[in-house]
């Protein structure tokens, strides 16, 4: 997908000149922002929705998720203190891809990846059964190198069923990978805790 014919070239407020008045225009803000998610292997289709922002309506749905909106509103703070927010059930692509974006709205120079593990924020999908036990290695490493990291699966019974894996994950300030549980698009109820003890 080019972007740039996709954001600059067809942009109406600076007739696809990337200028207004001698300033940047915005439409150059949102293209690095998806350049940065095009290099970190993120979905075009997914891509395509944030730059139509059809995202960003379905999110209105979250707004009482006090994680999700402490991200929106302090992203430094999941950044700098290496959080992490596992999101289980229906849209968690969309909903870290939400995420991954307003991140990078607010300090365009950190980098992000999906499935990397090298990148400052990453986002990993579970719902692929194979190679959990490395992929908890990469979380436990994450964790002590205090890199943010979301988590997407289908059903949290995936912890249940790999120790290492709920291990790395362990809940906790200071313990593990610190952070919440929330569920995708359709549905925000958030879960206790205990689930994983
Ligand atoms: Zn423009």
């Amino acid at each position: 997908m080019d972007l740039r014919e996709l954001v600059i070239s067809s942009c109406k407020i600076c007739d696809g000149s990337g200028v207004l008045n001698n300033e940047r225009c915005s439409c150059r803000g949102i293209y690095n922002i998806l350049v940065s998610m095009q290099i970190g292997n993120f979905p075009d289709e997914v891509l395509l929705k944030l730059y139509n922002e059809t995202l960003l309506s379905e999110f209105e749905l979250c707004d009482d998720d006090l994680y999700y909106n402490r991200i929106l509103t302090d992203p430094d703070f999941f950044v700098s203190n290496g959080c992490g927010l596992v999101i289980y059930g229906v849209g968690t692509m969309k909903a870290a891809s939400y995420l991954v974006y307003k991140i990078l709205e607010h300090d365009s120079s950190l980098d992000c990846g999906y499935q990397d593990e090298h990148t400052k924020i990453s986002v990993f999908d579970l719902s692929f059964p194979s190679g959990l036990e490395q992929l908890a290695r990469v979380i436990k490493s994450r964790v002590l190198k205090l890199l943010p990291t979301i988590l997407l699966v289908n059903l949290l019974d995936v912890f249940d069923s790999n120790k290492s894996l709920a291990d790395a994950v362990r809940w906790g300030y200071g313990m593990g990978l610190n952070g919440e549980v929330f569920r995708g698009v359709n549905v925000i109820e958030k879960i206790g805790i205990s689930r994983w003890k």
